[in-house]
């Protein structure tokens, strides 16, 4: 009696297990960043590597990037950006997503606008720039924000670069954004210039990251010349006023842009009256 009751238990636990594992993506077995190495979606094998005995052959090459397994959010089947790249949300809620920070100046004020207005956001970070402001990672990441890596020195060509320099870039990018918030979860790539190839959506995705493009662009970081301040402000108003919509991810820069976050103080009313502003989940 005993010794059966046990049995049972022992079977009834394995097949819980079971359940759970078959559940998750094999990538389970290594819940961090760091093993990419150890990770089944690895496509490249390293170059020293001696033929490994191989736990299932599965056609990679032909598998789109959004169905590989990995840790990255899933947006839905409907990607619509370049190379598999996202354009919307995945859902009816509008993103907010601003690029090439931190800013030591500009991201504070933009983060202080965001928190006036209740509203989440995503930040699209520079490598670089995150060596130099450690701190506003934490900040952003404190503020309840999402992250996303824009490579390390936000190179518009690293797409056309061989899979292992792009690799090193963005696990470079991670490292440092890690280093600097050890909590922090990177849960999207934006590649400079939304210049996203296959290579670097495929990469990106076994490191854990959702390839994120975007619908409405106000072109923020253009200042023609003889555009005042004022009508630069009205511009990006106007254009994402009449573009978003629903699902819409829209991109904006908080690197050096101060004119952003003064349209911003009229666009956040504006579109959380119409819309649920969420930053990309992770
Ligand atoms: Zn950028």
């Amino acid at each position: 009696m005993r010794l059966s009751r046990s049995k049972k238990a022992v079977l009834m636990g394995t097949a819980l297990l079971t359940i759970g594992v078959a559940g998750r993506a094999a990538a389970q077995e290594v819940p961090h960043h760091h093993a990419t190495r150890a990770a089944p979606i690895f496509k490249t094998p390293p170059p020293s590597s001696k033929p490994k005995p191989k736990p299932k052959p599965k056609p990679t090459h032909t598998t789109p990037a959004h169905t590989v397994a990995s840790h990255a959010p899933k947006l839905g089947k409907k990607t619509g950006g370049p190379a598999g790249s996202h354009l919307s949300t995945g859902t009816r809620s509008v993103a907010l997503t601003f690029d090439d920070g931190p800013d030591p100046v500009q991201t504070p004020r933009m983060l202080k606008l965001l928190a006036q207005q209740h509203v989440h956001a995503t930040f699209c970070l520079v490598g670089e720039n995150v060596q130099r402001h450690p701190e506003l990672v934490r900040k952003i990441v404190a503020g309840g924000h999402t992250l996303c890596n824009h490579t390390w020195s936000h190179s518009l060509t690293i797409g056309k670069k061989p899979a292992a320099e792009i690799r090193a870039d963005l696990q470079r990018t991670n490292d440092a954004i890690l280093n600097a918030d050890p909590k922090a979860k990177i849960g999207y790539f934006r590649a400079p210039g939304g210049n996203f190839t296959p290579s670097l959506v495929t990469t990106a995705q076994s490191l854990g990251m959702t390839s994120l493009y975007w619908k409405v662009d106000p072109r923020d970081w253009e200042h023609p010349q003889g555009e005042s301040d004022a009508a630069h402000q009205t511009r990006v108003i106007r254009t994402v006023e009449k573009h978003v919509g629903k699902g819409a991810i829209i991109l904006s820069h908080d690197y050096n842009q101060p004119d952003t976050i003064a349209a911003y103080r009229t666009l956040i009313p504006w579109l959380r009256h119409r819309y649920q502003l969420v930053a990309m989940p992770i």
